[in-house]
C-alpha cells in the first residue's frame, strides 16, 4: 500500500494537534476515582453546562456511555426501541444483551430517523407476556445513515410520546455537536427532552480518548456505580480529560468546515458516472458503487493505491468522513482521485 495522503476513513483517525498536546502535558491531575482530578472535574462541569443537565461523568469511550445508560434504564428482558442502523445495535459487540440483558426492538426508519407513528406501533402493549418497552433511543447524528440530523420537532414529539408511555429517553450523541453546529440549535435544546445523553470527544472533536455521559444528579450517581463495575473508573485522567477540554474550547465551531468539505465532496463526485452519492448533511458522504461492477473493497484498494482511503459499509457502499486532519485542497484532490479511479474502470 502506498502511503495515505488523504484519510477519509472516519473522524476517529484525527490526531491531537500540537496545541492540544501541549495543553494535555500541562494538565493538573489527581485521583479521578476519588473525584480529585481537577481537570476531569472541570470537563464534566463544562459538559453538564453545555448539555443543560445537572451532572456528567467522564468515561473512556462512547460505547461505555451507551452501555452504562442501558444498564441503568433496563432490567433483564426489557426492550429498547431504536432505528435498525443504530451503533449500539450493530457495533458494540452485543453489549446491551450481554451486560444488561436488554433486548432491542428495531424500527426501519428513513435514513436512520423514525416517526412518532412508527414508535407508537413498536411500543408493546402492557401485558405480561410482552417484553416491557423501557427506553426510546435516538442517535444524533445518525451515523450508519450518513450523519443525518434528526429534526428537533420530531425528537421532541418522540420523547413526549415515550414519556407518556412510561419510557425513558436516551440520546447517543456521539456527533450531537455536529448537529448543533449545522442547525445552530444549541446542544442543550437538543438534550432537553432526554433523561440521559453523551458526547464523544474522540470523533470530530479531535481528542485522543473519551466521552462524557450526562443526566440528572441521581442518574450520574448511579452511573458511577457501573463505571466502577465496567472498569471505567480512572486515576490521573486529567491528562486525557485535558484533550477533551481543549477540544470543547477550540474544535466545536470548526466542525462547520468539515460539513462544508463533505458537501463539496458530495457535489464534486455526484456527477461521476457509476457513482450514486447520498446528500451530505454533516460530515459524512455515502457512496454507492453498485453500477461500477467492482466491490467496495476493490474500489477502496484502488483509491488507496492513489493515497486516498474511505471506509467500507457493505459490498457496494463506502463512506467518506471529513474531519480536522483533512483540508479543503485535500478534498479537491480526493474528488480527482475518485473521478479518475471510477473513470478508469471498463464500462
Ligand atoms: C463511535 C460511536 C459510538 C461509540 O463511541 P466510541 O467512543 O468509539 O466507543 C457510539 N455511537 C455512535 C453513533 C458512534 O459513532
Amino acid at each position: 500500500m502506498k502511503t495515505l495522503k488523504i484519510d477519509l476513513y472516519s473522524d476517529t483517525i484525527t490526531r491531537p494537534t500540537a496545541g492540544m498536546r501541549e495543553y494535555m502535558a500541562k494538565a493538573e491531575v489527581g485521583d479521578e476515582q476519588k473525584r480529585e482530578d481537577p481537570t476531569t472535574n472541570r470537563l464534566v462541569a463544562m459538559v453538564a453546562e453545555l448539555l443543560g443537565k445537572e451532572d456528567a461523568v467522564f468515561l473512556p469511550s462512547g460505547t461505555m456511555c451507551n452501555q452504562i445508560a442501558v444498564r441503568i434504564h433496563c432490567r433483564q428482558g426489557d426492550e429498547i426501541i431504536m432505528d435498525r442502523l443504530a451503533h449500539v445495535r450493530n457495533s458494540e459487540a452485543g453489549g446491551a444483551a450481554a451486560l444488561s440483558g436488554a433486548a432491542i426492538n428495531p424500527i426501519d426508519g428513513a435514513r436512520g430517523v423514525f416517526t412518532t407513528a412508527q414508535l407508537l406501533a413498536a411500543i408493546r402493549p402492557p401485558v405480561y407476556h410482552s417484553p416491557p418497552s423501557r427506553v426510546v433511543w435516538i442517535e444524533q447524528t445518525a451515523n450508519g445513515a450518513g450523519g443525518v440530523i434528526w429534526p428537533l420537532e420530531n425528537v421532541q414529539e418522540i420523547c413526549a410520546t415515550a414519556k407518556a408511555n412510561g419510557m425513558a429517553c436516551h440520546m447517543d450523541g456521539a456527533r450531537l455537536l455536529n448537529a448543533a453546529v449545522e442547525t445552530g440549535i444549541p446542544a442543550s435544546e437538543w438534550a432537553a427532552p432526554f433523561d440521559s445523553l453523551w458526547i464523544d470527544f474522540s470523533k470530530g472533536l479531535g481528542a485522543p480518548v473519551g466521552a462524557a455521559l450526562a443526566g440528572s444528579r441521581e442518574f450520574i450517581k448511579e452511573a458511577w456505580r457501573w463505571k466502577h463495575q465496567f472498569g471505567g473508573a480512572m486515576r490521573q485522567s486529567g491528562i486525557i480529560a485535558a484533550g477533551a477540554v481543549y477540544a470543547l474550547e477550540h474544535h466545536v465551531d470548526r466542525l462547520a468546515e468539515d460539513h462544508a468539505n463533505a458537501k463539496h465532496l458530495a457535489d464534486g463526485i455526484g456527477s461521476v458516472e457509476g457513482l450514486e452519492v447520498e446528500p451530505a448533511i454533516t460530515n459524512m458522504v455515502f457512496i454507492n458503487i453498485a453500477s461500477l461492477g467492482i466491490t467496495a473493497q476493490d474500489f477502496n484498494l484502488r483509491l488507496m493505491e492513489r493515497g486516498l482511503r474511505l471506509s467500507i459499509f457493505n459490498a457496494t457502499r463506502l463512506r467518506a468522513v471529513t474531519h480536522l486532519d483533512v483540508s479543503a485542497p485535500q478534498i479537491e484532490e480526493a474528488i480527482e482521485i475518485i473521478r479518475d479511479v471510477a473513470g478508469s474502470l471498463p464500462a
